[in-house]
């Protein structure tokens, strides 16, 4: 994977370039670059020090942090990374932003940058390869559009991460930290607590971006569980459950894992697998709780080794 430049070190006070936190120092680096933002990539830099401050205290970072850093734009979080990391490794799509970066990371003889699409780069094998395989610390404000996939992705790939504190869309944050009985809980609540544990840090108002999202946003932290909080005969199956009963969420679970062509299972099965873990015949998915969809999933494994019938 090339590195596209390491900057060289200064000391603090020696630095060349000023705070981008500053809205005054954005706008100038834009305009002498003649930079066109780019809504296809999810562009909203980040203007506000104090949100700035908060996400980089919230994300624990120490000087033996490895740091990946997902869309840097113009690097003004990233400074802030390198500040406190041992190491920033960030990527970044647009290689616009490239001749940027060189010039306002310049200062920092601890970031590497790489001008690369982040679902295509093997995350597990760069902490492999430059953090020798320890747990890395994911920080960004991401590209709203591409949000779950880079979770899930890490979190899938069994990339070795500590923690992620990342900006997201505030909607999405509501899904990932949600419980049954809420409107927000589904598919992506039971995924990310499955795999960690999830902390809202702030909710942030539009206009502390350069330009400013039609969308309300907040950074949360999750911090990665050692072991999943239950164990489960075939994750493959309890994942496939968890997406076919929030596919037709109003449906009872008889119903919608039943017609799921993902799976071949019976509504008797079902309700045979529901009344051994003392759930209604007509209870919907929004109900269950991660310990209970794990319950179902073991139950319908040991049935008729479901396992074999998953289709994904
Ligand atoms: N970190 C900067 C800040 O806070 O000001 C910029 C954040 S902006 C919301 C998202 C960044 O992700 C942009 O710089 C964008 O170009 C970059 N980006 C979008 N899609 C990407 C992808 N697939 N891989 C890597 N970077 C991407």
């Amino acid at each position: 994977m090339p590195v596209v430049f390491t900057g060289f070190h200064r000391k603090r006070e020696d630095r060349a370039v000023a705070d981008l936190g500053n809205p005054r120092n954005t706008i100038e680096i834009i305009q002498r670059h003649a930079f066109v933002f780019q809504k296809k990539f999810g562009q909203n830099f980040l203007i506000d020090t104090h949100v700035l401050g908060k996400i980089i205290r919230a994300a624990g970072i120490t000087e033996r942090d490895f740091v990946l850093e997902i869309g840097p734009g113009i690097g003004t979080m990233t400074q802030y990374l390198a500040e406190a990391a041992g190491h920033v490794c960030a990527v970044e799509i647009d290689r616009n932003l490239i001749p940027i970066l060189e010039e306002t990371l310049a200062d920092y003889g601890n970031v590497s940058v790489l001008n690369e699409d982040i679902l295509k780069v093997d995350v597990a094998a760069l902490a492999r390869e430059k953090n020798g395989g320890r747990p890395i610390k994911v920080v960004a404000n991401l590209p709203y559009y591409i949000t779950t996939p880079i979770i899930m992705g890490l979190f899938e790939n069994h990339v070795p991460v500590e923690s992620i504190t990342v900006m997201v869309q505030k909607e999405v944050a509501d899904r990932m930290k949600s419980g049954p009985g809420s409107k927000d809980y589904g598919a992506l609540s039971l995924a990310v607590q499955y795999y960690a544990e999830t902390y809202l840090v702030a909710n942030v108002p539009p206009n502390c971006f350069m330009p400013r999202p039609k969308v309300g946003s907040a950074v949360i932290r999750l911090t990665c569980h050692r072991e999943p909080p239950v164990k489960v005969k075939d994750e493959r199956l309890l994942f496939g459950l968890i997406r076919a009963s929030f596919n037709q969420r109003r449906k009872t679970l008889q119903n919608s894992l039943s017609h799921s062509p993902e799976l071949s299972v019976t509504k008797e099965e079902i309700a045979a697998a529901l009344e051994e873990l003392g759930l209604s015949p007509t209870v919907r998915g929004e109900a269950l709780t991660l310990e209970q969809f794990a319950g179902l999933a073991d139950r319908l494994t040991d049935k008729k080794g479901l396992a074999d019938g998953l289709h994904i």
